[in-house]
């Protein structure tokens, strides 16, 4: 009969044995995740695809959120304090972020997503006047709406968290890879929808300058009263400009976006006649269960979305 120290040695032998049969599976996602912090949503959903369960993932300004105007909280400080890595998009995208990181005196490096992207110009050749001045001369920063950059963003991302987690690289570097196919996926499908819409009638209004890349990309003309930011108010001018340009060049329709007010937009098409198309996701995801709520599934509305508008 075995006594009750034998027991309580057996059941340690066996706890014991259980945590070396598990090795195998510690080095697929480690007991301790590496703690990531991702600006927005959008960019949060593409570090999860590469950092699957090595990471645990705070994304600061979340669904439906506008990243360009966001106040951090203190709970942001201490996440970016707690962090191993940093993920922003850049190209001043979050003008707040750099304030948080000192004020969090977190030690995490900074990865910026859209590091050697090829940038295009902020707005200035849409038409719509000069009234944005902090835009001038600098980059629009919304480089993920041409799926291409997405790709970039996805070895940028790749490369940080292999840096900052070097066991985990080769994991990495196979969730890379797998993401990448079902973008390339994804792009041959934007390019296939885009292709089914009559030439003449690839001209959209949305309210701010959002889709500048995609309109790059793809060749669509998308006209905004708002700058690349929404943090300035569309002026008189910038509307009235617009309202003509709409009428003079038969734009068919115009579009809410997830993150700004819808009333420049519906002012708009009242006065135009213009249909008013749905809504496209443009600076961050809708929540998990609504149309958008991963990258690849907002790429896939807009362009349903689009389609539908423009397409007869
Ligand atoms: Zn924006």
């Amino acid at each position: 009969m075995l006594s009750r120290r034998n027991v309580i040695a057996s059941a340690f032998w066996l706890a014991l044995s259980g945590t070396a049969l598990s090795g195998a599976a510690l080095a697929q996602a480690p007991a301790q995740p590496l703690p990531v912090v991702a600006t927005f949503s959008i960019l949060g959903d593409l570090v999860r695809e590469v950092g699957g369960e090595r990471i645990s993932l705070t994304t600061l300004v979340g669904p439906d959120g506008d990243a360009h105007v966001y106040s951090p909280s203190p709970a942001d400080a201490k996440a970016l304090a707690e962090a191993k890595l940093v993920v922003v998009n850049g190209l001043r995208f979050e003008g707040w972020i750099d304030r948080l990181v000192k004020a969090s005196g977190t030690k995490a490096p900074v990865a910026v997503a859209a590091q050697g992207i090829r940038t295009i110009a902020a707005a200035d050749d849409h038409g719509h006047g000069h009234s944005h001045g902090h835009s001038h001369g600098a980059a629009d920063p919304h480089a993920w709406q041409d799926v291409g950059n997405a790709k970039a963003y996805i070895a940028n991302i790749r490369d940080a968290l292999a840096k900052a987690d070097p066991a985990g690289a080769e994991t990495y570097r196979a969730n890379a890879a797998a993401y990448t196919a079902k973008l390339d996926a994804l792009e041959a499908d934007v390019k296939a929808a885009i292709a089914s819409i009559p030439p003449a009638r690839r001209r959209v209004i949305t309210s701010h300058d959002a889709f500048g890349y995609f309109a790059k990309a793809y060749g669509v003309a998308f006209v905004a009263p708002q700058g690349v930011s929404t943090d300035t108010e569309a002026s008189a001018r910038d509307v009235a400009a617009i309202i003509r340009q709409i009428r003079k060049d038969k734009v068919p329709a115009v579009f809410l976006e997830n993150v700004t007010d819808p009333r420049l937009v519906e002012r708009i098409a009242r006065e135009t006649g213009a249909k008013m198309g749905g809504r496209l996701f443009s600076d961050a995801l809708s929540p998990q269960d609504g149309p958008a709520g991963t990258y690849i599934a907002m790429v896939r509305h807009n362009i349903r979305t689009l389609t539908a508008a423009l397409a007869d």
